[in-house]
């Protein structure tokens, strides 16, 4: 009879990016990334590390040792609700939610992040409409999260959507600023600066 076990994969030092953690670690907030003492504290007080494919102390250990592709495309920086509680905890001050902004921020630049995965589409998202109307609005917001993550729930979700509008807790008017014209020249002023310090972009703008 067919056994599962655990599957191991060797990982070679030729495969590792010796860059990476220097990378992270000038990410304002992420300098003390090197103190790490393995503890785990942040593990233990996660409240998400149960669904994490790596923990937090994991993510830390593996940036610090530049398995880049690993961490990048893990789920784990993605489910990170930036609680702080990890932050809070950490004998060594490391600021791990911070952390995992920089990782989210790379795995974007490199575009390794789970595409279909809701959160880094609804973040897309989100930044999209401030993008162009200089608010959100929710309906459309939700409507487009499902669309690009998982069409097949938002026909599940159909009736609590209607349900929602009929009871008037969701419009289905977009929301807009007066400035929009203002509110762009702005934001490009933005993007171009962080495009100049070779930073990662505030959006992707497909
Ligand atoms: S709590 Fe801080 S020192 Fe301990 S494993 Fe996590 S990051 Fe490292
Ligand atoms: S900030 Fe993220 S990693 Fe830290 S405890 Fe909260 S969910 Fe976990």
């Amino acid at each position: 009879m067919f056994q599962q076990g655990i599957q191991r994969r060797i990982k070679y030092q030729a495969e590792l990016d010796g860059n990476f953690a220097k990378e992270i670690a000038s990410t304002p907030g992420c300098d003390n990334l090197f103190s790490c003492i393995q503890c785990g504290k942040c593990s233990g007080t996660c409240p998400l590390s149960i669904y994490m494919d790596f923990t937090p102390r994991r993510v830390i250990a593996m940036t610090r040792a530049g398995f880049k592709e690993d961490v990048l495309r893990s789920q784990t920086i993605w489910l990170c609700a930036s609680c702080y509680s990890c932050t809070v905890e950490c004998p060594k001050e490391i600021k791990i939610t911070d952390v995992m902004y920089a990782l989210k921020q790379r795995a974007i630049k490199d575009k390794v992040y789970p595409k279909r995965f809701p959160t880094p589409v609804l973040a897309r998202e989100f930044f999209r409409s401030v993008w162009k109307y200089g608010r959100n609005t929710e309906s459309w917001l939700i409507v487009r999260m499902y669309l690009k993550s998982n069409p097949f729930k938002m026909i599940m979700q159909g009736l609590l959507g209607f349900n929602l509008w009929r009871t008037g807790r969701m419009g289905l008017k977009t929301e807009s600023i007066k400035d929009r014209t203002g509110l762009q020249r702005l934001l490009e002023a933005v993007e171009r600066a962080e495009q100049k310090e070779n930073r990662t972009p505030m959006g992707e703008r497909e």
